[in-house]
């Protein structure tokens, strides 16, 4: 899903229209943060962690099973 949110430059109305449905004005491109930077930064933690476990999950198949890729 691909949505450009933009901006009344008249009215200061958010739309993802081609032009304001409130009062047909121009509009000016928004690009809102997806995250916040305290989401941001759990979403990196998290991401570490995950790769962390996935690199000693790895490690211990080497051990156990080296026929699997
Ligand atoms: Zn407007």
């Amino acid at each position: 899903m691909k949505m450009k949110m933009k901006k009344c430059k008249s009215c200061r109305e958010y739309t993802i229209e081609d032009k304001c449905p409130y009062c047909g004005g121009d509009l000016g491109e928004v690009f809102p943060p997806k995250y916040s930077p305290e989401d941001k930064y759990g979403k990196y933690r998290r991401k570490l962690k995950k790769e962390l476990s996935l690199e000693d999950l790895n490690e211990r198949n080497i051990h156990k099973n080296t026929g699997r890729s």
